[in-house]
């Protein structure tokens, strides 16, 4: 090197090795800060492109040389719980929360991520415990609370269920009634199939008293109802169902049908068909009427009624239904050909999905009150289409 550019060079090594000393004494602890928080936001980045292997390693870095970094320490550990690596999010976050000295807001997050933990683990003892502590420290009271109503509605003890429903209208200021009624509709049923029809009543009574409109007191009332020979009160409760939720139309109709056969009373049942038509277009009423048609007026105009409802709007049970009526009149070569076309269609019926949850996606051949998906109450409705209602 040339002794002048040597020259030239030194005051500016004189002055780098000044500004490292000076970091090396006040700065340091700001450049290690530097270093954690660029650690920590590539961390976040891998967490946010679903590179979880590389989040992970950078994480577990972060947390080895910086005890305090409790954010990583959380962000860890519902890593690993997404995973499905439970007992490793278990024992970070236990080893978080017995860490003294931690802000009792950083404390009850802990817990609250462990009882996640404990949920997915399956351990629900263990979370009801901790979900119970922490409302009674009134800390995260309302997610622990559902937490709990989770728990106590998976192991089906609905009154601790309603019990925690009325602490979280309490915490949030908010109404659980419609899935109190749903609880209290649960009761219902467990005491109706033990043969306590008092206690069944009794808690279909506090399920309107929570929601008026309850669909399902409605429903277990009629069948009630129905079995006591109570018809004209079956009729009104299934009447008033469907008034409420055109949705139930489906599941309505063969009960309200039966009711209205053993009242022997085809006018009051042609009057309220008939004016449901106007507002649902659902095979399951055509049906209903084309029998009605049949018992009142004959074959003939049971068939007309259900060919002009077919050409406004086909369905494969419509069709169905025809090819049986039409049955009959058919023989040789013409009936075998409609036997294989209804055994087709028959075929294809069966594994076609009648209801799907309005939230999660969860498709169902038959009605269920909680999504046995997402756990939601009343958001299974059924499909219409061609092929189902
Ligand atoms: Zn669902």
């Amino acid at each position: 090197m040339n002794g002048v550019v040597v020259l030239l060079l030194l005051p500016l090594a004189f002055a780098a090795g000044w500004w490292c000393a000076l970091r090396r004494g006040g700065g340091q602890l700001a450049g290690r800060s530097d270093e954690l928080s660029s650690d920590y936001f590539r961390g976040l980045n891998y967490l946010l492109n679903e590179e979880q292997d590389k989040a992970i390693e950078v994480f577990l870095r972060l947390a080895e040389y910086n005890r305090d970094a409790v954010e990583t320490h959380l962000a860890l550990g519902s890593l690993f719980r997404r995973r499905g690596e439970v007992d490793r999010a278990i024992r970070l976050h236990q080893h978080l929360v017995s860490r003294p000295g931690l802000s009792n807001d950083i404390k009850t997050l802990g817990l609250m991520e462990l009882g996640d933990d404990y949920m997915r683990a399956g351990l629900l003892d263990r979370a009801e415990s901790l979900f119970s502590d922490l409302v009674a420290l009134q800390a995260h009271a309302p997610s622990a609370l559902r937490q709990l109503i989770g728990i106590y509605q998976h192991e089906r003890d609905w009154n601790k269920a309603i019990e925690q429903a009325r602490l979280l209208e309490k915490a949030t200021g908010e109404s659980e009634a419609v899935l109190i009624a749903q609880f209290h509709c649960e009761l219902a049923d467990q005491y109706r199939l033990q043969g306590h029809v008092e206690a069944a009543r009794d808690h279909l009574r506090q399920a309107f008293d929570n929601d008026a409109n309850c669909i399902r007191a409605l429903l277990a009332s009629a069948v009630m109802d129905a079995s006591e020979q109570k018809y004209a009160a079956a009729i009104k409760a299934y009447e008033q169902a469907i008034s409420v939720d055109l949705a139930f139309v489906p599941q309505v109709l063969p009960p309200l049908q039966s009711a209205y056969a053993h009242q022997q009373d085809h006018v009051a049942a042609a009057r309220f068909y008939d004016g449901l038509l106007q507002r649902y277009q659902g095979i399951s009423l055509v049906l209903a009427r084309v029998d009605l048609y049949r018992q009142q007026e004959g074959e003939a105009a049971a068939q007309a009624f259900l060919t002009r409802q077919l050409q406004a709007r086909p369905t494969v049970r419509g069709l169905m239904a025809l090819i049986d009526a039409s049955m009959e009149r058919l023989d040789g070569e013409a009936m075998a050909n409609f036997t294989i076309l209804n055994d087709l269609m028959r075929k294809l019926l069966e594994g076609q999905m009648m209801y799907r949850c309005t939230r999660c996606g969860f498709g169902a051949k038959a009605h269920h009150w909680q999504c046995p998906g997402c756990k939601s109450w009343s958001t299974i409705r059924p499909i219409m289409g061609v092929a189902n209602e």
